[in-house]
């Protein structure tokens, strides 16, 4: 306890408290206003932000600060940086690891919502917990010593695809005693964060390193095995599967929708052209390159497209930079590295001079209330139209699940072309022992929430072959 002491006065042992707020949360004073206003005091400090109440009972409900509480793994922050701080730090990488599969990638990508839920960040700044991770993860190498009995329970679970979600129901059902193997269709395992994620940004180390611990808890991965291609799940069945998970994420890239999108060329997606980056660092994309879209994918395919030695790398953004998904860090990043963002832009056809690119009409658009969603929408200006050149144009405008191989498995009397009903609450398919997790089944989201996902599955696999559901 960091806090004892009389109601109203408390006595903090302030070598233990991290000032999380946990204790305001659940302290009786709380319903006096007064107390609110002792400017010296944490909760003064706390109050005297608009939002401060709010962020203060958070967590509440389940006795746990708002930066866990905002953690989809639950990650007992609190805990390991109080470990990391009085140098303890193979207890921290402990700590992380029993709700975090892979500690040494989300040190490197997390996109912290930990720390945006800071109580800390009412008074200054957030605690910097992402660096904290990435810090003892170095340092420890990622890992502990393997303390499981590996093959402890006599069923086997097929995984299908080897992001992160895969690898953390993969991490969670070895930890539990089954036999798992992923089936991973690139030569690499790891998912978007093997090819699509650019290394300057996610050194592969650390992706090897959570990698190769997952593999030491005895899960065989397999890669260059296509579902669909080499196998269906009537084979995985055949050669003895219990069940099988499919994770096989989001990698069919949605259209710009816009004029001459199917006959230009030099237009390509951002997932081709990250591969291709990942592949081959040295070909030049083109002179001027114009981006479209403001999540994570665009900024990363912007900064490749720099690196690659383009003079002129300009992002089209049809919002603000405060709608803005991609990490504020990483947008940061890119203007400093000379990528000029074009806000409230949209696309509007692509121009080509006989069969080469010329550029992109744009229009100009301006945010509105949406009435549905309650978001602020872009709406074209009439009459906006600008011009822009360029020589290639990467498209970053998002992904989607490709349905189609699942639904080719659906029973006789339940096919429906491309479509394939999932239960994003039991997590269950339509074909029996046949689950699915990640963005394939939430559709685009992060590592942290995929892997979460990853996790969940691994909970109703175990629950399905125990006979329990
Ligand atoms: C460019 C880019 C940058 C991103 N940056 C961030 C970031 O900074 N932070 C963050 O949190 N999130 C980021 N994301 C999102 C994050 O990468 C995804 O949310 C996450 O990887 C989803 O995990 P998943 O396991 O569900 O699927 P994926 O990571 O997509 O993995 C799916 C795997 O299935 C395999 N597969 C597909 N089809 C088959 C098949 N038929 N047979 C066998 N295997 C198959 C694929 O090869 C892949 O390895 C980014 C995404 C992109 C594209």
């Amino acid at each position: 306890m960091a806090v004892k002491g009389r109601t109203h006065r408390p006595v903090i042992r302030h070598e233990r408290c991290n000032q999380c707020a946990v204790c305001l949360g659940g302290c009786p004073a709380e319903i006096l206003p007064e107390m609110r206003g002792e400017e010296e005091s944490l909760r003064g400090r706390v109050y005297s932000r608009r939002d401060g109440a709010l962020r203060v009972h958070e967590g509440k409900d389940l006795g746990r600060p708002p930066c866990q509480a905002a953690c989809p793994l639950g990650q007992d922050v609190r805990g390991y940086i109080k470990l990391i701080a009085e140098g303890r730090h193979a207890d921290a990488m402990a700590l992380i690891r029993e709700t975090n599969p892979l500690p040494s990638i989300c040190g490197h990508i997390c996109p912290r919502p930990c720390e945006a839920h800071c109580i800390r960040g009412l008074v200054d700044d957030a605690v910097s917990i992402r660096s904290l991770k990435s810090f003892v993860a170095d340092r420890e190498g990622g890992r502990i010593e393997l303390h499981f009995k590996s093959r402890a329970v006599d069923k086997r679970v097929s995984v299908v695809g080897s992001g992160p979600a895969g690898l953390s129901a993969a991490h969670e059902l070895a930890a539990k005693g089954y036999g798992v193997e992923i089936f991973e269709s690139h030569s690499r395992p790891g998912g978007m964060l093997a090819w699509a994620i650019p290394d300057f940004r996610l050194p592969r180390d650390a992706l090897d390193r959570d990698i190769s611990y997952i593999e030491e808890m005895g899960v065989m991965i397999k890669t260059g095995r296509c579902f669909g291609r080499d196998f269906t799940l009537s084979d995985l069945k055949r050669g003895g599967t219990d069940a099988i998970i499919i994770a096989t994420g989001t990698m069919r890239p949605l259209k710009l929708g816009i004029e001459n999108e199917k006959e230009c060329e030099d237009l390509v997606d951002c997932l081709s052209f990250l591969r291709r980056y990942a592949e081959d660092k040295r070909s030049l994309p083109g002179e001027r390159v114009l981006v479209v879209g403001g999540g994570n994918a665009a900024i990363d395919s912007a900064r490749a497209a720099v690196r690659l030695g383009a003079g002129m790398v300009k992002l089209l953004y049809r919002r603000g930079p405060d709608e803005m998904p991609a990490d504020p860090g990483e947008v940061q990043a890119a203007i400093l590295e000379g990528v000029g963002i074009e806000y409230l832009t949209a696309p509007k056809r692509i121009v080509m001079k006989g069969e080469a690119l010329w550029g992109m009409e744009c229009l100009k658009t301006e945010l509105r209330e949406d009435i549905q969603g309650g978001r602020r929408s872009p709406v074209v200006i009439p009459g906006s139209e600008f011009f822009l050149e360029g020589d290639l144009i990467i498209s970053a405008v998002g992904q989607e699940a490709d349905y189609g191989l699942l639904a080719k498995e659906l029973p006789e009397g339940k096919k429906k072309e491309g479509v394939c009903p999932l239960d994003p609450e039991t997590m269950s398919t339509p074909i029996e022992g046949v689950f699915a997790a990640g963005d394939f089944l939430h559709g685009p989201t992060s590592v942290v929430e995929a892997m979460a996902s990853g996790k969940r599955v691994a909970g109703r696999v175990a629950g399905y072959l125990s006979g329990k559901e």
